[in-house]
């Protein structure tokens, strides 16, 4: 009998959230307005360390008012990192700009911070600076902030980041979320936390924080009648679906050791195989584990990462390649590139092994000799 799927980041959900959305469904605060969305909005601001946070019905939707809160409009240039899920540069051409996509750094995966500097001054040269940064905290792990803000405050150039995937991680002890003009986090079910399907805003800035509400409720003007000055969107997320990232929030930090206990498992019965890389810790900061995530050099291992993908497969295990970058995208095809090569192979040779919080000692043994008898196989 072939057991269970394994998938590569399920939802997890508890009687903690189950409780919380029956509650909110019997207040009948059935509806993108009332107490939940509050309380779910005061508890990220309170972990990233924010004063404001907006729900949104999605991550991308929390993208697509932060370019617009940055000043991001038809014709404009914005930098977004090649190696990242589409949603970033999507987001970039909702408002008719165009990405410029940069090379990542092979020591986490994130943007090169060199090459933001260097794109920035030489775009400051030609009198072309981009309208706005964005920044991707990938598979759970902070860019490298200190010199990437640096570069973007010489030019006066805001940054947008995209901490989708890094709810918990820290950098130099503050939090994901926390180090641009205005942070980006998704509640989508595969998120290390989820709503089912949304996303949240979070900014300092209270200004910020007013447009982005406006905008997200049809850019509705306070007065008894319907009256619009400008045109809005429907972004904003049910109070129903904010009960259940409640109840995810108080199982945040239990999630994230349960991600980490897994990273270390997967390290720790892999590592001694040639030719498996897993994604470097930066020292200078504390990823949330999102995704455990490693590369393949086929000629030492004996085995390809397509290999590896088929192998778990026909266990009933999910596994998946890396993000294709940018740059090799059929729909970004005529944007510009600089550099390249290290996402190329990061895509190339990556593997996202199962990382839910949820997994179990049985499940993790299931992979990792899934994972050992392919490359044993090939060799032998
Ligand atoms: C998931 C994700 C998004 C989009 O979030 P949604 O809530 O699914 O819209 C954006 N950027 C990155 C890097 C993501 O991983």
């Amino acid at each position: 009998m072939t057991e269970p799927r394994i998938y590569l980041s399920p939802p997890h959900v508890t009687d903690v959230e189950r409780k919380l959305l029956l509650e909110a469904f019997d207040s009948n605060w059935v509806a993108p307005v009332g107490p939940d969305l509050n309380a779910f909005e005061a508890a990220c601001a309170e972990l990233v360390g924010v004063r404001h946070a907006v729900a949104l019905s999605s991550g991308t939707a929390a993208l697509h008012l932060a370019l617009i809160a940055a000043g991001v409009r038809r014709g404009d240039t914005v930098l977004v990192p090649s190696f990242t899920f589409a949603a970033s540069a999507n987001a970039v051409m909702y408002l008719g700009a165009r990405p410029v996509f940069l090379d990542s750094t092979p020591e986490s995966w994130n943007v090169d911070p060199q090459l933001v500097a260097d794109e920035l001054r030489d775009r400051a040269g030609r009198g072309q600076l981009p309208r706005a940064v964005v920044t991707v905290d990938m598979y759970g792990q902070c860019a490298d902030y200190q010199p990437i803000l640096e570069a973007c405050d010489r030019y006066g150039v805001p940054l947008i980041e995209d901490a989708a995937e890094a709810l918990g991680a820290t950098y130099r002890g503050r939090a994901a979320g926390s180090f641009g003009l205005a942070g980006v986090l998704s509640f989508n079910g595969n998120k290390i936390a989820t709503t089912g399907g949304g996303g949240m805003l979070v900014t300092d800035d209270g200004s910020v924080a007013q447009q982005v509400r406006h905008l997200a409720t049809q850019a509705r003007e306070p007065v008894a009648h319907y009256e619009h000055r400008t045109v809005g969107y429907n972004y904003r997320l049910s109070n129903l679906l904010a009960a259940v990232g409640r109840g995810q929030m108080q199982r945040l930090p239990a999630m994230i050791e349960a991600r980490r206990i897994t990273a270390e498992h997967y390290r720790a019965a892999l590592g001694d195989l040639p030719g498996i890389a897993f994604i470097p810790v930066a020292s200078y900061g504390v990823p949330n584990r999102w995704l455990t995530c490693l590369l393949v050099d086929a000629g030492k291992l004996g085995a390809s990462r397509d290999q590896i993908l088929a192998a778990l497969e026909k266990e009933n295990i999910e596994a998946r390649p890396t993000w294709k970058p940018m740059h090799l995208q059929p729909a970004y095809r005529d944007c510009v590139v600089r550099g390249g090569a290290v996402a190329a192979d990061l895509f190339h040779r990556g593997l996202c092994l199962p990382s839910g919080s949820a997994l179990t000692g049985h499940d993790r043994d299931r992979v990792v000799t899934a994972v050992r008898s392919v490359a044993a196989g090939q060799r032998g």
